[in-house]
């Protein structure tokens, strides 16, 4: 797969929920090496981004499969953890607002509320169960891959068009203008 094979709202499918994977096969393991190659791709196009994690419905798949990166902090550390059927089984600690972007929203960025401690329960590329506690940014892009295979997207958590962003050629933010800002905010799914 490649970065091309990324889609974009307002593609529906985003909107769509997942199914689960019965029993871990050869081509779970092939699709997610397929999202991995998309999401370096992606990201080696643009300077000022990262390629944090991906859903499989972000390559036009809809199962529930996600890869995350291992290190948030280093473009160098192309290495991530494959999680099949994740969901959160607890979320705990404080709410917090912070920036958000995704693959699969071009340009924008969006201040969205998040847990900042969630248990998380999947299953491995070698079909055994996996269970971990994500905190901080780690848990926060849990939520939004776990959202993605609900078929929810970040911009359907946010409320208010002042808490969206466009991230400009220059790596700066700036705020979008009221009428893409409305538009983004009109576009959102059902779930809110
Ligand atoms: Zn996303």
């Amino acid at each position: 797969m490649t970065a091309k094979d990324i889609i974009t709202l307002p593609d529906e499918r985003l909107r769509t929920k997942s199914r689960r994977i019965g029993a871990v096969s050869a081509e779970a393991q092939a699709i997610a090496e397929g999202m991995i190659e998309a999401t370096l791709e992606w990201e080696a196009g643009r300077e000022h981004e990262f390629g944090a994690a991906l859903a499989a419905v972000q390559v036009g798949l809809l199962e529930r499969i996600i890869v995350v990166r291992h290190d948030f902090d280093n473009k160098a550390d192309k290495s991530f953890g494959v999680f099949i059927n994740p969901e959160i089984v607890k979320t705990d600690g404080e709410l917090e607002e912070d920036l958000e972007g995704c693959l699969s929203v071009k340009d924008i960025y969006g201040s969205v509320k998040r847990y900042t401690k969630v248990k998380i329960k999947a299953i491995n590329l070698e079909g055994k169960p996996v269970r971990l506690t994500a905190t901080g940014f780690l848990a926060r892009v849990f939520q939004h891959e776990i959202d993605h295979t609900n078929g929810i997207v970040f911009v359907d958590r946010v409320n208010d068009p002042h808490n969206l962003y466009r991230l400009e050629a220059d790596g700066k933010f700036s705020p979008l203008p009221p009428p893409e800002a409305a538009k983004a905010i009109a576009s959102r799914g059902e779930t809110h």
